[in-house]
C-alpha cells in the first residue's frame, strides 16, 4: 500500500459509496463521514492527505468547513463537489485557494468516475512525512518510465485501435465506428487512453500518436467498408470514422494537408472522417483553432464537439467554431433515465444541436432504457456498451455479421456485379 488516506464528507450515502469505491480502487485507504462537525474530527484523527468535500450539508455547509480547515492549517488536498452551479463551485474553491488551502480541483455531480480518479492522481504539495514522500518518489520513478515506453510504442508505432460502433437511433442501422486509440504495455498490460494520451500531450508525442491512429484507423476503415453487408446499412447513407484529436494537434498547420493525403492513399472521401474534439481541446489556443478546424470542414471532413455538456464554454464554443455534430457527454446519458434534470440537459443538448443544423450523437448508452429516451427526444445517434464495447479491427465484422445476419453479398462485389 502507498499510503495515501482519504476522508470524505457527503451526506449523500450513495454518492460517498460511489466515492469510495473509486478511491479504493486508485489505492486509497478510505473513511467517510455525513457532517461536517465529524469531518473536522476525523481530520485530526485519521490524518487523510486528501479531501472530498460536498458543499451542501445540512447544519454547517461546506464552506464553514473550509473556514475552519484553514484556521486548523490543513495540508491535505482539497476535492470539492457538488450539485450547485459550477459558479458556485468555483466561488468556494477560490475562497479556500485564498485562504491557504491545497486545491486539488471541483466536480460538478453528476461526474464520472474518471474525473474524480484524475484530480486524486495529481501530484500535489501537501503533505505527509516519511511514507508518503517515498511513495511519490517511487510514483514518479514509474512516471518517468512509462513515459519513455511511451516515447518508444510511439516512435515504433507499437500502438492498436478499438472500433466502438455508432447506431442511427431511428432505423438501428450502423452510422459508423469511433476509434480509439489502445497501447499493450510490455509488463503493465493494456493502457487505456486516459492515461497515457495526456501524458503524450504533456511529452510533446501526441502529432505521432494522432499519424499512427490515423494510419491504422483509415486504412482499416476502407478495407471494412468494401466488406460491409448492404442488410447493416440505411440505404443512400454512408458509414463515419470518427477519430479525436488533440488540442495540439490544432497548433499544427500542416495537419490539414497531411490528412488528405493520408485519405486519398487510403481511397476515403473527407466527408467519411469525422473528427471529435473537446471544448477544453478547441479552447486552449482559439484563434488557430478556428483557422484550423474551418479548413478541415472547408476540404469536407465532419467535426464532432466531444463530451459535450462538460466544459465551461460549451455554448460559445458550439456557435464559435464549424462542428457538424455534437456528441452529449455520457455523464449525462448514463443518468438520464434515473435522473429528471441529466434527461432535460440531454434533451436541450438535442434541441439545441437541431436547431443549429446540427447532428446529435450521445455516448454512454447503456441499456434500452436509455435508448428509448434518446429515440423519444429525437436523438440522431447512439454510441454505447448497449449497442458494443470498443471492437478489435478483427472483430467487427463478426460483429456486424452477427448483429446483422442477412446474408448477403458484400457491397463491392454487387456493384461489380450490376456494372458488368
Ligand atoms: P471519448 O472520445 O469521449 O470516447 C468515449 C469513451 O467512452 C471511450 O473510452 C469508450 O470506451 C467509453 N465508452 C463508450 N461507451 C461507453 C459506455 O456505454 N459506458 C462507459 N462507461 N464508457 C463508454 P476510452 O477508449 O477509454 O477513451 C477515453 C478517451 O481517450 C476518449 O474519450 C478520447 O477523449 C481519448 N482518446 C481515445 N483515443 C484517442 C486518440 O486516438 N487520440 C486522442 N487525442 N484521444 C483519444
Ligand atoms: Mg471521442
Ligand atoms: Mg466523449
Amino acid at each position: 500500500m502507498n499510503g495515501k488516506r482519504l476522508l470524505v464528507l457527503d451526506d449523500d450515502a450513495l454518492v460517498a459509496g460511489t466515492i469510495r469505491q473509486i478511491a479504493l480502487s486508485a489505492g486509497f485507504e478510505v473513511h467517510c463521514v455525513g457532517d461536517g462537525t465529524a469531518f473536522l474530527e476525523a481530520v485530526e484523527r485519521f490524518a487523510p492527505d486528501h479531501l472530498v468535500l460536498d458543499l451542501l450539508l445540512p447544519g454547517m455547509d461546506g464552506v464553514q468547513v473550509i473556514e475552519r480547515l484553514a484556521r486548523a492549517g490543513c495540508r491535505a488536498r482539497l476535492v470539492i463537489i457538488s450539485g450547485l452551479d459550477c459558479r458556485v463551485l468555483e466561488a468556494a474553491s477560490r475562497n479556500a485557494a485564498e485562504l491557504g488551502l491545497a486545491i486539488a480541483g471541483i466536480l460538478t455531480k453528476p461526474f464520472r468516475p474518471a474525473q474524480l480518479r484524475a484530480l486524486l492522481s495529481e501530484q500535489g504539495g501537501c503533505g505527509g512525512a516519511g511514507p508518503v514522500a517515498t511513495g511519490r518518489a517511487d510514483e514518479a520513478q514509474g512516471e518517468q518510465a512509462l513515459a519513455e515506453d511511451l516515447a518508444d510504442a510511439i516512435a515504433d508505432r507499437d500502438l492498436s485501435v478499438a472500433y466502438q460502433p455508432k447506431i442511427d437511433c431511428g432505423t438501428g442501422k450502423l452510422a459508423g465506428f469511433e476509434a480509439l486509440v489502445r497501447w499493450e504495455h510490455p509488463l503493465l498490460g493494456t493502457i487505456g487512453p486516459a492515461r497515457f494520451v495526456p501524458l503524450a500531450e504533456r511529452l510533446g508525442l501526441v502529432d505521432g500518436l494522432t499519424e499512427c491512429v490515423l494510419d491504422l484507423a483509415l486504412d482499416w476503415f476502407a478495407r471494412l467498408r468494401a466488406d460491409l453487408p448492404a442488410a447493416a446499412l440505411e440505404p443512400g447513407l454512408q458509414p463515419q470514422l470518427s477519430v479525436n484529436l488533440s488540442a495540439r494537434t490544432l497548433s499544427d498547420t500542416g495537419f490539414v494537408d497531411r490528412v488528405l493525403a493520408r485519405c486519398g492513399r487510403a481511397g476515403l472521401a473527407p466527408a467519411e472522417v469525422i473528427f471529435e474534439l473537446t471544448e477544453t481541446a478547441a479552447m486552449e489556443d482559439p484563434v488557430a483553432s478556428l483557422g484550423l478546424l474551418t479548413r478541415l470542414r472547408m476540404k469536407g471532413f465532419q467535426l464532432s464537439i466531444d463530451d459535450f455538456g462538460t466544459g465551461f464554454s460549451s455554448m460559445l464554443q458550439l456557435v464559435r467554431l464549424p462542428f457538424s455534430e455534437v456528441k452529449v457527454d455520457r455523464s449525462f446519458v448514463a443518468s438520464a433515465s434515473r435522473s429528471h434534470e441529466s434527461r432535460a440537459v440531454v434533451k436541450s443538448i438535442i434541441d439545441l444541436g437541431h436547431s443549429l443544423g446540427l447532428r446529435v450523437a450521445a455516448e454512454g448508452v447503456e441499456d434500452e432504457a436509455t435508448l428509448a429516451l434518446l429515440v423519444d427526444a429525437g436523438c440522431d445517434l447512439a454510441q454505447g456498451y448497449l449497442v458494443a464495447r470498443p471492437l478489435a479491427p478483427d472483430c467487427v465484422l463478426p460483429w456486424i455479421q452477427a448483429r446483422w445476419p442477412a446474408i448477403d453479398t458484400p457491397r463491392c462485389l454487387r456493384v461489380a456485379g450490376s456494372a458488368a
